[in-house]
């Protein structure tokens, strides 16, 4: 029987809660490397490069809530043995490890990879790597049960995206021709290239604007649209003053 039972305890309990904060400073870290895997991914999808580079990020992104979960497991077992601890007041000085672990198995047991998926930092990866694809018009990769909401996300893309880049060519328009039917402008050289390619090979020219229907883009269609012009003209001037002064 120790005679220092009173107080022993409490020293046990601090160690323990600045275990904790310093556990907590690594949640920081692990939101960090989310973040930079997420960029990451996003100039792949932005340079183009093949799909398979940027699934690799999501497994990145993978371990890395693997990571996250076991931290916050990890410190929920040390925190619930340190109120334990608090509540019950022991005479001796209980394993504190073996309580700690004994938590952690209890609640590891209940772990599942699909869990994983539902992390916050990774359905936020997932939900702006598939708007970014889409502006860049490329194929999402055959996910189930993921395109429900797409025809809204189509039009949020739609309008944050800056009015001055062609869908064909992802550039700033130099020369930009608007269509009259559908009412979507492209830089005058990239959507007469394509009509005439399709309709060498007999084919009508589809709108390369994501989420249009209209099939038949013709040469006569197209008109300068000269309001845009005007807009981008205004824009790059502001742009040169600002920088001048
Ligand atoms: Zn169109």
């Amino acid at each position: 029987m120790s005679s220092r039972s009173g107080s022993a305890p409490s020293l046990s309990l601090g160690s323990l809660e600045s275990a904790i904060s310093s556990l907590k400073s690594c949640q920081s870290c692990i939101n960090a490397g989310m973040d930079v895997a997420m960029n990451v991914a996003f100039d792949l999808v932005e340079t183009q490069t093949k799909v398979e580079d940027e699934n690799c990020m999501e497994n990145v992104m993978l371990e890395y809530a693997a990571l996250d979960r076991e931290l916050n497991q990890y410190i929920w077992a040390v925190e619930g043995t340190v109120n334990q601890l608090k509540r019950d007041c022991p005479e001796t000085i209980p394993d504190l490890q073996s309580m700690v672990q004994e938590k952690l198995s209890t609640v590891q047991s209940n772990n599942c990879d699909a869990d994983l998926k539902k992390n916050d930092k990774f359905m936020q990866f997932k939900e702006q790597l598939r708007s970014l694809k889409q502006q860049y018009g490329l194929q999402e990769d055959s996910a189930v049960g993921e395109t429900e909401d797409q025809v809204d996300e189509d039009m949020i893309v739609t309008q944050s995206q800056t009015n001055f880049i062609c869908p064909i060519t992802q550039l700033e328009m130099k020369k930009p021709v608007k269509n009259k039917v559908c009412g979507h402008t492209y830089e005058e050289e990239a959507i007469k290239k394509m009509i005439q390619s399709k309709h060498k090979r007999k084919k009508k020219a589809w709108c390369p604007k994501i989420g249009c229907s209209h099939s038949d883009v013709k040469l006569s269609d197209l008109v300068p649209n000269l309001a845009l012009r005007r807009e981008m003209e205004s824009s790059n001037k502001r742009v040169s003053d600002s920088q001048s002064k």
